[in-house]
Formats: structure tokens, sequence, C-alpha cells
């Protein structure tokens, strides 16, 4: 009976809320919001609107901070001088920034406020409510269903692209609260976002929010946190163009397939635009199966080196993954890598993530993973794993002293002394903020590496190694130093490093 006594009690506020509403018809309630947002004529007659100010926002959704745990410190990054315009008559949105990360980060151009310029189109610009309300009021939207949430009047409705959005009201201001969307994800399937509209001000007459909060389905992350310094009303627009490509590496034409050793091969991803990272896998030879080191980057990244590796040898298939370290990019194929039975190697601490990551539905996304659900099979490793047969040993062990992932593992094999590894070291990278990691980890288990295939980057010599780490941990002090001249201390500076 208990299960029947929560349902009531959970059902009775509704039902009373729905008795106290009195207009409940959807387009009552949005051009009542319109009213109080400052008329519906008012707003039906803007062309455009500049906000500007400043945000922060979470890397990878929460998923790039140094421990998988669900309170762990984020990792946050800053975008600054912040302009995002509106045109209100095509419901499309172009922002420029220039974006900082708030932690040290070992390529360049994380630190280099760069220019960014999107261009944002259909849902990507309707998390404002100016926008919300007059795609809900459009007459391509198509209006649904009524509800309560807290004190908000709940108004679905879906845009002509057929994507559905659901639209907040506050029921004693009317005005916006929030705005909620679903979208694909490549870690957690699917992912419900919704922005809270704070801190409403007038602007020559129209109300409208100070500040933004975007907030996810997982973990009840808040992913994005923008602050309006001002609005303008009927600017000239700018050309939407985007100026900016990010971390995508655009279509894979191909995998380069090199053998490393005898049964042991490099795969590398051929992409449209070879990013600043070229990413790719080992693949170690067992007597009956393959282990693949990374499911890195996504669903099509992953299938791709999978399928590759499968034609390495006949009859023997990938059964196997070694995750390094959670963070979003290097698990951007597990769920890929579950749909396809691959049991997972990781360090213990990386169970519960990888059992959130693998077990969210998406039912309107729907990734590999959802259309053929699998359980998670799950081997953990603790300070050191062996995996053995008649034909191979690979070692997999814990990486000692790596402040960027602290749940990490890498993998050796003894008799061709190769070395596996995601982030302990990456030729391209500019700095090295944890260069110690790399040989303390070599020494804490007395290994004798000549190889090392890395995730991201080329295959290289272990002298190439040690070189490249102490070229990047100079260029960080350097990095540290110059910024410390102009008066702006860095995150991650100075430099912990003690093998001088
Ligand atoms: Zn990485």
């Amino acid at each position: 009976m208990k299960l029947l006594r929560i349902i009531t009690l959970m059902s009775l506020p509704v039902i009373v809320s729905l008795a106290w509403a009195q207009p409940m018809m959807p387009e009552d309630i949005l051009e009542q919001s319109a009213e109080a947002m400052g008329g519906l004529e008012r707003i039906r007659n803007l062309d455009s609107l500049l906000m500007t100010g400043f945000s922060q926002t979470l890397g990878q959704d929460g998923g790039s901070a140094a421990s998988p745990h669900p309170s762990a410190p984020g990792k946050w990054a800053a975008q600054n001088s912040v302009q995002r315009y509106f045109d209100l008559d095509e419901l499309s949105a172009f922002q420029t920034h220039r974006q900082g990360f708030l932690y040290p980060f070992a390529l360049a151009f994380g630190h280099a406020w760069l220019p960014s310029a999107q261009v944002q189109n259909g849902i990507q610009a309707l998390n404002h409510p100016l926008t919300a309300l007059k795609a809900a009021l459009g007459n391509q939207s198509e209006l649904g269903a009524v509800s309560i949430e807290d004190d908000n009047i709940v108004v679905e409705f879906t845009i002509n692209s057929g994507t559905r959005l659901w639209l907040g009201i506050n029921q004693v201001n009317k005005l916006p609260a929030w705005v909620r969307w679903s979208g694909p994800h490549n870690n957690l399937g699917e992912v419900t976002y919704t922005t809270w509209f704070t801190g409403y001000v007038p602007f020559e007459g129209i109300r409208l929010p100070s500040g933004f909060t975007t907030s996810i389905d997982w973990r009840d992350n808040v992913i994005t946190e923008f602050h309006v310094d001002g609005y303008e009303f009927n600017v000239d627009l700018p050309v939407f163009e985007s100026a900016s490509r990010g971390f995508g590496a655009g279509e894979i034409l191909d995998v380069d397939v090199t053998t490393v050793a005898e049964g042991v091969w490099d795969l590398r991803l051929v992409t449209e635009f070879q990013g600043v990272e070229t990413n790719g896998t080992a693949i170690v030879e067992f007597e009956d199966h393959l282990l693949m080191f990374e499911a890195y980057g996504s669903e099509e990244d992953t299938f791709a080196l999978i399928d590759t590796a499968n034609t390495l040898v006949p009859g023997k298939e990938v059964t196997r993954v070694v995750m390094s370290h959670h963070h979003f990019d290097h698990s951007g194929g597990i769920r890929a890598a579950v749909s396809r039975g691959l049991t997972v190697i990781s360090k213990r601490e990386n169970e519960n993530i990888l059992r959130e990551m693998t077990s969210r539905p998406a039912p309107n996304f729907p990734d590999a993973l959802a259309r053929n659900p699998q359980p998670l099979k799950f081997i953990p490793v603790d300070e050191h794993l062996v995996l053995e047969d008649d034909s191979r040993r690979v070692d997999v062990y814990e990486v000692i002293g790596h402040m960027h992932m602290t749940d990490a593992v890498f993998a050796y094999i003894p008799q061709e002394r190769i070395l596996m590894q995601g982030d302990m070291f990456v030729i391209e990278w500019d700095w090295h903020w944890w260069g110690d990691n790399y040989m303390d980890s070599i020494e804490y288990f007395d290994l004798d590496p000549a190889i090392d295939i890395p995730v991201h980057g080329r295959v290289a010599t272990f002298a190439e190694v040690i070189d490249n780490i102490n070229n990047q941990v100079t260029a960080a002090r350097e990095f540290c130093a110059q910024n410390e001249a102009a008066g702006i201390y860095m995150a991650g500076c100075p430099v912990k490093y003690s093998r001088d």
C-alpha cells in the first residue's frame, strides 16, 4: 500500500492547481505572458534584439571533472564580451564572444581568449523568453498540453522541425520562467535541458531577464550561467556566419592502420578537418579476441575503429575495451561499445559513472545502445590488473599522480615494451601541466617502455615522449611567467613539476 499512498500524495497538488488556474487554453496563457513582458503587439513588432554580457560554461556538461564523482569540482570556461544577436523574424541567433578556460588546459587555444562566432538556428535560438514566446505563438507551431510544475504553468509546443519544447510561465507574474527541450548526447544517450530566466528588468518598457541558467537532467548539473549587462532593440544585424569549428573533426574519411608489433596495431581516424589532435586506438590480439584501448569520441568514431579492427585477424573480434578515464571525449564511444557487447575495463571508481552513462534511455534520439540495449559488463582495476592467455600478457595499471584525471588507467605490454595511454602525454600538446605523471607511473610499477601508443597524436618512442614532456613543461612555465609579468595569475600556475 505504500506505493499507492505515494502516488496519491504526488498527484494531489496537481489536481488542486488545475482547479485554481483560470484560463487553461495555451494561447491565452502565452498571450497573457506576452502582455506581462510588455505587450503582445510590441513584442510582435520587434525585429531584432542584441543581448550583451558574459557567461561561464561547464566543460563537457560536467564530464570533464578530474574525478567521476558526482560532487567533484567542475571545469569551467568563461565567455566574455558576449554579443548575442537575435533575428526575431527568422527566430535565429548569432553569438560572438571571447573564450578562456578557468583551469589549466594543455592546448594554447584554451587560454588565448580567441574570438568565436556561432550561428544558432532552430531550438538553439529559443532559450530566450522573446524567441520562445514568438516561436510558441507563431503560426507554424503547434500548441500542446498545459500542465503545472511547481509555481509555473507549462505550455508544450512543437516547432515546424518537429522539435518539442515546454515553456514554463510563472503563475504570479505571468513572465516566462524557463524553457525546456531535449537533444541527443554521445555519453548520456539523451539529455533534457532547462534554461531558467531570472531577474527580469524593464528595458524601454519590455521586461527581459538579466540571468540565464541552463541545467541538464544528468546530476542536475548547471552547464551555463549567462549574466546580461544590456539589451538593445531593433539593431542592425550582422551577417550570421559561424567562424569557429571547435573540436569537431568532421566526417571520417578513413582509418589508418599501422602494425606496431606482431598482434599490436595502431588505428587512427582520418577526418575531414584533421584538427589540433588526431585520435585513435591501440588494438591488441589475444588467443580468441582483440582488446581495444579507448572508445574515443563518438558512436561513429568508435564503430569505425571497431569495424576496422575486426578485419585485422580472420575470426577475431574486439570484445573488450580499456577506458583510460571517464572524460566525455574519452568515453564518447562507450555507449556504442556496450551496444556491441564489449566488456569495459577501467578504474573501479569509474563504475558508477559508466552505469549512469549506459543505463540512460534515449527515446527521442535513439542511438545504437537505445536501439539495442545491453547491460554494462565491467572489469574493475584497482592498482593493477593482468590480462593474460597463452599468447599474450597485457598489464593494466592505475595512473600515478595525474591531477587532470584522478581515476585513470594505462596499459602495458611487457614483452614488446609498448605503453598505451590517454592524456598522460600528447605529442601535440603545447603545455604539460602534469608532466610528472608519465615517469611517476613508470617508476612506481617498474616498467621499461620503448614505444608509446596514445589516444591523441601518434605512435612515439619513449625518448620522444620524455623529450616532449620536458619541452611542454618548459613552455607551460614560460606561459605562467608571461602572465605573471602582466599581473595575471592563471589557474595551474606555477607549474608543479619535480623532474628538473
Ligand atoms: Zn584527452
